[in-house]
């Protein structure tokens, strides 16, 4: 499987910019699955921008509806129509500041196969919740949530971003990562079967840059990284995208 180099751009990024950066990044020579995600306001910009350059473009979150008195929100469906092919759900910042839940996140992850996009389901623990021994409980639980969505024929992708790393300069060690995506691994295996699970990217993310993602692209069981800071500058997300495989 090709590994996933994704840049979450998160409020970052207008149009102009965005083309901007589609002109100086250079995708030529890169063997990963390039995904970008900027804002609803950038999207068509780049999207026009990086078509049929190899790169797809998704949206940061969707709304569970298809459409209606919703002010302010994306649905899935307006997201495929305008060229999305994939959707970030459960972004920590989404949980952590905007109060997301395990709940509202199973519904956007069906909403986002309702139309046909590609979700990318975010989960990770908190510091505090690392420090007291419960990862796997957490992981799992947010996991969980999602699985009674997705059959083994689903084509979706995970990315374990622990929130302390998010952001900060504080980066997961390969060992700490390839733990969480073991445990995620497992439970993909208990509810899909092991063919199925074995075809879910599992991403790592947690402030990746160029003089880190070598190392962690090369941990047993890490499929690829979700980039947030280093993914806004073209040079760095081309030197993270060549140490994927
Ligand atoms: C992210 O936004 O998903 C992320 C991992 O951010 P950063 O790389 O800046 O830590």
């Amino acid at each position: 499987m090709k590994q996933v180099v994704a840049g979450n751009w998160k409020m970052n990024v207008t149009a102009t910019e965005a083309e901007a950066f589609a002109a100086a990044f250079e995708p030529q020579g890169l063997g990963a699955e390039l995904l970008l995600f900027p804002t609803a306001l950038a999207f068509g910009a780049l999207a026009r921008a990086v078509a049929g350059r190899g790169i797809e473009v998704g949206v940061q979150n969707i709304h569970w509806e298809s459409s209606g008195a919703f002010t302010g929100e994306i649905s899935a469906e307006q997201a495929a129509a305008a060229g999305a092919s994939h959707a970030l759900i459960g972004h920590s910042e989404r949980r952590h500041l905007f109060g997301e839940t395990d709940e509202e996140v199973g519904r956007k992850v069906s909403a986002a196969l309702r139309a046909g996009l590609t979700p990318v389901v975010c989960v990770g623990e908190t510091l505090d919740e690392r420090k007291a021994g419960r990862v796997d409980e957490v992981i799992t639980r947010q996991i969980d949530a999602v699985l009674g969505m997705v059959s083994a024929e689903t084509r979706w992708r995970i990315a374990y971003e622990p929130v302390w790393a998010i952001g900060t300069g504080e980066t997961a060690t390969p060992d700490d990562a390839t733990a969480a995506h073991r445990t995620l691994r497992t439970r993909l295996v208990e509810r899909l079967g092991g063919g199925a699970a074995q075809a879910v990217p599992i991403l790592y993310g947690g402030s990746v840059k160029p003089g880190n993602a070598a190392e962690l692209l090369a941990a047993p069981e890490v499929d690829g990284v979700l980039v947030g800071g280093a993914s806004l500058d073209p040079a760095s997300f081309r030197a993270i995208a060549e140490a994927a495989g």
